[in-house]
């Protein structure tokens, strides 16, 4: 098998894994329509959510040991999708890096922190935009990201990117819905 395919199929595999894990979470925290209740989920891990505007915090948010548990500290300005993508993100570094977690993130940058900040990211997609639910509003409305933007409670630029990768989407003509006519 040549390199390039090989690494193809591990990534596809941990595609596949992230997938899983989101849907067993969603499942864990009772979560079965959009827009996902980050509150329900967050709870079903234990962790605990926390505000803050205190300085310096300079990251979106953060996820750090506090008596025996986690928790999630987000800052309070900015928006509010923004914010839950930036929470969704640090979950998935609480499921899928739990060893990281314990320490302080930050210092030099390697390779292997790419891969976990990409892994959380590609989580956060799982878990609020669910690929069973995308696909069922997405019969309902049309491939229109905007609108299902605002039935996931995510940013336009996360839904579109989430409608290609689903292969719901490929150019900027088919995030319009379909015409009322044509149906
Ligand atoms: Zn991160």
């Amino acid at each position: 098998m040549a390199l390039r395919e090989f690494l193809e199929t591990m990534a596809s595999r941990t595609r596949d894994a992230l997938h899983r894990e989101a849907e067993r979470l969603l499942e864990a925290a009772g979560v079965t329509r959009e827009p996902v209740a980050l509150r329900d989920v967050i709870s079903a891990l234990n962790l605990s959510l926390v505000q803050t505007d205190r300085e310096p915090f300079s990251c979106e948010a953060a996820l750090a040991p506090l008596g025996d548990g986690f928790v999630v500290s987000v800052r309070g300005d900015g928006g509010e999708r923004r914010r839950r993508f930036s929470i969704a993100h640090e979950i998935g570094h609480f499921v899928l890096h739990p060893a990281q977690a314990r320490h302080e993130r930050g210092g030099t940058v390697n390779e292997a922190m790419r891969v976990r900040e990409r892994e959380a990211d590609a989580f956060a997609a799982e878990l609020l935009m669910p690929q069973h639910l995308v696909r069922q509003a997405a019969l309902e409305e049309g491939v229109d990201a905007r609108r299902l933007a605002d039935r996931f409670e995510v940013s336009v630029a996360a839904m579109s990117l989430r409608l290609r990768r689903l292969g719901l989407a490929e150019r900027q003509s088919d995030f319009l819905p379909p015409s009322r006519a044509a149906l």
